[in-house]
């Protein structure tokens, strides 16, 4: 089986299981697990930050850090086709009567700073009031351009202006900034620490199977935790978990390099095969338009021999640790072959 739908598909590997069987547990909600404690003082360390919480999902860290930097009636500028407006099911809204002022993103994932600065609203009782700029790094794979960055966040600083950043793949960000042989702690830090609050993945590119982590001010993510209790995320012995994202850390970031080379290697690869337009290859996310309305049949073509994707926006292979050289060229291959042949089902 190769599996390009995501990388959150990846398995522990057996030193991350050896690692979670090891691991020292207590009552998390009572603050007593050491494993989660020692996590959470490294992952705050590493992007810049007084203190860090273990969530069960981006989803929900993302979520609890709407509801701490936003009461009910405020709103939150972000990308039209960010994660944390268009696929949390409208929690902030549901749950903390938040507004989300959507805006348009370009091909980098880049909201105009004239589209922001447009979408402020006055302190008058007619309008929400605008708290919060929501980014989102990477976004569909693309690292968001440092200069955009530091542009962004100044902008958001004079107006006043809380800031978030949705770095469920911003270890990937990292490691495309460093580049291989570069420093990726460094190059994270610069990103994350700007930002007022941060959240990353673990259970994407990093391998592990559960997990995200909110990073803030000592303040915040006190208020943050209050949040994860209401919405279900105090969790119990979760050392189990922390240790394999504890393990992630340890040995599955200089891997990225290995993940974005491969997506590199996969775009290259589709590039020859006529019918093929590649979209877009950054970092570890390939995303290709397939001529003549044959993505239907393609994406069957493929899971017939084993070989998953996903066909929601344009057609995305995305790369991870489950994903060897070898597998690389048996998707170009099988690409080619259905391709190659006359459409099986005209319409
Ligand atoms: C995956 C993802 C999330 C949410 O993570 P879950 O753990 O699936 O809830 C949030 N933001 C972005 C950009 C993501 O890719």
């Amino acid at each position: 089986m190769i599996d390009l739908r995501s990388d959150t598909v990846t398995r522990p590997t057996p030193a991350m299981r050896a690692a979670m069987a090891a691991a020292e547990v207590g009552d998390d909600v009572f603050g007593d697990d050491p494993t989660v404690n020692a996590l959470q003082a490294r992952m705050a360390a590493l992007t810049g930050h007084e203190a860090a919480l273990l969530m069960p999902s981006g989803t929900q860290s993302n979520l609890c850090a709407l509801l701490t930097h936003c009461g009910r009636g405020d709103e939150y500028l972000v990308g039209q086709m960010a994660h944390c407006y268009r696929y949390e099911g409208g929690g902030a809204a549901v749950l903390g009567g938040i507004q989300p002022q959507p805006l348009p993103q370009d091909a980098q994932g880049v909201i105009a700073l004239a589209d922001l600065a447009a979408a402020v609203k006055p302190d008058d009782e007619h309008f929400a009031r605008t708290r919060l700029l929501c980014l989102e790094n990477t976004w569909n794979g693309h690292p968001l351009p440092a200069a955009y960055r530091a542009d962004a966040l100044g902008w958001a600083k004079g107006q006043g202006l809380a800031t978030h950043l949705d770095g469920a793949r911003v270890f990937n960000a990292a490691a495309h900034a460093a580049g291989p042989g570069g420093d990726i702690t460094a190059a994270l830090r610069a990103i994350t620490a700007p930002f007022d609050s941060v959240s990353v993945c673990c259970s994407k590119g990093l391998g592990a199977p559960v997990g995200s982590l909110l990073c803030g001010s000592q303040a915040f993510i006190a208020q943050a935790r209050r949040w994860r209790k209401v919405v279900g995320g105090g969790m119990r012995q979760v050392g189990l978990l922390a240790a394999a994202i504890d393990h992630a850390l340890s040995h599955h970031v200089e891997r990225l390099h290995d993940d974005h080379a491969r997506a590199a290697r996969l775009a290259e690869g589709l590039r020859t095969v006529p019918g093929v337009r590649v979209r877009s290859a950054a970092t570890n996310i390939v995303f290709i338009d397939v001529a003549d309305g044959r993505g239907r049949e393609l994406l069957s073509f493929l899971a017939e021999r084993g070989i998953l994707a996903t066909g929601l926006i344009g057609m995305r292979m995305v790369t991870h640790l489950g994903i060897d050289d070898a597998a690389i060229d048996t998707t170009v291959a099988a690409v080619r072959e259905c391709l190659s042949r006359p459409p099986h089902n005209p319409t």
